[in-house]
């Protein structure tokens, strides 16, 4: 083809990331619980040192057994929502917004700060300072540099599903009760049928929260049991509208596309609690979900030595939802960070270790987001399908 021409635009990717990344990670310590301040017998263990990379676990009362962890981060007691956002979560957000595929996800034990870390929103706004958590700050975020760029159109959409012994349930759309995971034709893994909602505000995204919040409170109520046994996910997609694009991985040949639209997808992932659950005492219904927590964060963290370890050619992905669904972002084409909650007292001390070797394996993992490039806006195009087809199906063709 002739040089100006853009390389096939019908091959949705393209353009490839030059830098050889990896998954970044993370690790928060929160700040004692009232109720844990006042106990006599619980005392801090963690330690985050100066360097703001490395943690310092040690034994209780000792100073001679402990422990280093080194990270791409760690943040402590003091580290506000604004800290976490910009080192976990910013530069994957702003990679969104070119088109790449991200993933943030928090791991750790029930209590350790996940949900605050992800999903805290402030509603009463009448305190001045607002101290909300990735998932409002990353919408935020990228409804004002949408509203900045006047050179782009842009189609903004989430979807809010949870992983539940096993079955993916749409939280915006509570009749469905078991979705399926399927591979398009390019690799790109999606959940057929799930509610794609356009989103035009940061409002918009804490109202659909707060309602998937709501749909995910009332089902574990009928079940009288709790959201901590399983996986929530939003899915916010970015579609852009581009006119003009330079290639600029290789500048030389200065490919030029004259338009099309960059699709770029972030997972944001609130995993269920990592501790592991005593057998003694759960049966039934509790005895099940344990099973499939443990199941599915033992195929994370699988899928997470394989891919650190290059000799290892065969990744368990389809061992679970969780890892089939997160494919793309264990060294496929997603950029991720990692954020490990901790809890900084003694008696978490066998939970807080296992979550730091997690992390520390997880570094180890390799991924090589590309541009994802596509013709028409795909959320768009699917709703003005979906709507022709019931319009005809009422015209009763
Ligand atoms: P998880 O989702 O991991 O089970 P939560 O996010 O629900 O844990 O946190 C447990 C409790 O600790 C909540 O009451 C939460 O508000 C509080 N908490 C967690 N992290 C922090 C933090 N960094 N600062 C203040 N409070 C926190
Ligand atoms: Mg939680």
């Amino acid at each position: 083809p002739p040089p100006d021409m853009p390389p096939s635009p019908h091959k949705s990717h393209f353009l490839q990331n030059s830098d050889n990344e990896r998954v970044k990670v993370t690790v928060r310590s929160r700040p004692l619980t009232k109720a844990e301040e006042s106990r006599e017998d619980v005392i801090p263990v963690v330690f985050v040192n100066p360097d703001k990379s490395t943690v310092t676990v040690r034994r209780k009362g000792s100073f001679v057994d402990y422990t280093e962890f080194k990270f791409d981060a760690v943040l402590g007691a003091s580290a506000t929502q604004a800290d976490v956002y910009a080192v976990a979560a910013q530069p994957i957000v702003l990679d969104v917004l070119e088109g790449y595929n991200g993933t943030i996800m928090a791991y750790g034990q029930t209590g350790a700060g996940k949900t605050y870390t992800l999903a805290d929103v402030v509603i009463n706004d009448a305190i001045q300072s607002r101290v909300e958590g990735i998932i409002p700050r990353s919408a935020a975020n990228i409804f004002e540099y949408a509203s900045n760029d006047k050179n782009h159109e842009y189609h903004i959409s989430m979807s809010y599903i949870q992983i539940y012994m096993e079955t993916i349930q749409d939280l915006l759309n509570p009749e469905t009760t078991n979705l399926q995971i399927r591979e398009a034709e390019d690799g790109g893994i999606f959940i057929a049928g799930v509610h794609e909602i356009e989103v035009k505000s940061l409002e918009d995204v804490v109202t659909l929260l707060m309602l998937g919040d709501c749909n995910r409170q009332c089902a574990f109520t009928k079940l009288n049991a709790h959201s901590s046994r399983s996986h929530a996910i939003v899915i916010i997609t970015v579609e852009k509208k581009t006119f003009s694009l330079l290639d600029s991985t290789n500048s030389s040949e200065g490919r030029r596309i004259s338009k099309g639209i960059l699709v770029g997808k972030l997972f944001l992932v609130d995993l269920a609690g990592s501790e592991r659950l005593k057998k003694s005492g759960s049966e039934g219904l509790r005895a099940v979900e344990a099973m499939s927590v443990n199941m599915s964060l033992t195929a994370l963290g699988k899928c997470i030595s394989a891919r650190a370890d290059p000799s290892i050619t065969h990744v368990p992905f389809r061992d679970s939802k969780l890892t089939r669904l997160l494919q793309e972002s264990l060294g496929g084409n997603t950029k991720t960070s990692l954020i490990i909650n901790i809890a900084p007292c003694c008696d978490h001390i066998q939970e807080t270790l296992s979550s730091l070797k997690f992390g520390i394996r997880a570094m180890k993992v390799g991924s090589r987001a590309i541009l994802n490039f596509e013709e028409e806006f795909r959320v768009l195009n699917r709703h003005l399908q979906e709507n022709t087809q019931s319009k005809d199906k009422q015209a009763g063709n």
